[in-house]
């Protein structure tokens, strides 16, 4: 597996749903590959900020005494 396509399946979120086989080669190109390692462990904390921020948008645009 090549970085791009390792890079496609993680950021399309087809990872968790792709075939036995390529979550395998997934998961190896991952142990074989720093770069994909830094870019995965970036990409979690980059979904995490935009879920907090998700979040404290959504306490500020709907007050909680109208849900
Ligand atoms: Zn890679």
């Amino acid at each position: 597996m090549k970085c791009r396509q390792y890079i496609f399946l993680l950021t399309s979120d087809q990872l968790p749903d792709a075939g036995p086989g390529l979550r395998l080669q997934a998961r190896w190109h991952h142990l074989i590959c720093s770069n994909c390692r830094v870019f995965t462990k970036k990409d979690a904390a980059l979904m995490q900020a935009v879920k907090a921020q998700c979040q404290a948008d959504k306490a500020v645009l709907i007050p909680p005494y109208i849900s």
